[in-house]
């Protein structure tokens, strides 16, 4: 079973921080920019390797923003 990571859709994201908040592990930082909604900061995976596959960012996302999907395997 792979694991799972979280897969973020810009297009529905408010840039809350919810899920960044979320995180047990630190994995997500408001750091990716470029996007012009909002004027702010969204969510990107920022420590892969800590991410357990909770979802509990997911969980957390009022808009349902955030999918978890298969990782890629390892060197893939
Ligand atoms: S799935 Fe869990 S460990 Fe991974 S980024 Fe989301 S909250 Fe963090
Ligand atoms: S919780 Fe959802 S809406 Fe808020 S920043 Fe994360 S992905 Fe975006």
């Amino acid at each position: 079973m792979p694991k799972a990571s979280p897969s973020f859709d810009y297009g529905t994201c408010m840039a809350c921080r919810a899920c960044v908040d979320a995180c047990p592990f630190s994995c997500l930082e408001d750091r990716k920019t470029g996007l012009e909604r909002y004027n702010k900061a969204f969510p990107e995976m920022a420590r892969p390797e800590k991410c357990t596959g909770c979802g509990l960012c997911a969980a957390a996302c009022p808009v349902d923003a955030i999918a978890m999907l298969p990782s890629p395997a390892p060197g893939a």
